[in-house]
């Protein structure tokens, strides 16, 4: 579904990407992992184009991403990205923030787009909350509308880019509880998360980034049980 092929960029001289080779199936749980400022985040905008990439390919579908107008917008909804830090409109409510951009970019009815909002708020078990502004909520239930709202797109694969890393422990497992029935449910997803139950529990790969490359990438068993590299050692006996 989604394809990275020998994918390179730099920040300055930092070459936070590099040969980056990837490819997540239809229905994938792929978690990504890694030290802090390995490439992970840029590595994911990537796939949205939120970054540029200065050399290789990213394909989606097949098609590689667009670059601007309408099929960038399109490509975003797609692509459905969740971050750290939720992202929502603070002067729109719960319901304008799910049901607004389906209206815009999928071109749906507002009835329609608000009637499959309920419908996404329900399963993220927020029904009750739609009129409220983002401020009114708990981070736990504004990270669930980030991901309601994505959802409300229709999206071929959802993004996360350390969606609990923000949250109160008290409300990191309602927003792995929403992951966790989303993977059971078939949704190609690249999760970037230290959550490593999650990573256990719901990935079908586990790839670890150090210095912009994968230098692994493998099933979550193997990963965990006989890291291969002295990275990936020192990093698991970190946060495990
Ligand atoms: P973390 O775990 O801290 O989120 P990360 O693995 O997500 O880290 P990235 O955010 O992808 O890492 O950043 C990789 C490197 O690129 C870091 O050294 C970061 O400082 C640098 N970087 C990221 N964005 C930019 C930018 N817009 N301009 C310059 N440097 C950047
Ligand atoms: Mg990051």
């Amino acid at each position: 579904l989604i394809e990275l092929r020998d994918v390179n960029k730099h920040f300055g001289q930092l070459h936070v990407l590099q040969d980056i080779n990837l490819a997540v199936g239809r229905g994938e749980v792929v978690v990504v992992i890694g030290p802090s400022g390995s490439g992970k985040s840029t590595l994911c905008r990537a796939m949205n184009r939120l970054e540029t990439i200065e050399s290789g390919r990213i394909t989606i579908d097949g098609q590689p991403l667009p670059e601007e107008g309408k099929a960038l917008a399109k490509l975003r909804a797609d692509v459905g990205m969740v971050f750290q830090s939720f992202n929502l409109f603070a002067h729109k409510t719960v319901m304008a923030n799910v049901s607004l951009g389906p209206v815009k970019v999928r071109g749906l009815k507002k009835e329609e787009a608000e009637r499959r909002s309920r419908e996404l708020l329900d399963r993220v078990g927020l029904a009750d909350q739609a009129s409220k502004f983002p401020a009114q909520l708990s981070g736990g239930q504004q990270q669930r509308v980030a991901i309601a709202r994505a959802l409300a797109m229709d999206p071929k694969v959802m993004l996360f880019d350390e969606p609990t890393s923000a949250l109160d422990p008290e409300m990191i497992n309602e927003v792995l509880e929403v992951m966790q029935q989303l993977a059971a449910e078939g949704m190609t997803m690249v999760v970037v998360t230290h959550e490593m139950g999650f990573a256990r529990s719901a990935a079908n790969r586990v790839v670890f980034m150090a210095d912009g490359r994968i230098i692994e990438d493998r099933s979550p068993d193997d990963f965990f049980t006989d890291p291969r590299t002295d990275r990936a050692k020192d990093f698991l006996s970190k946060i495990l």
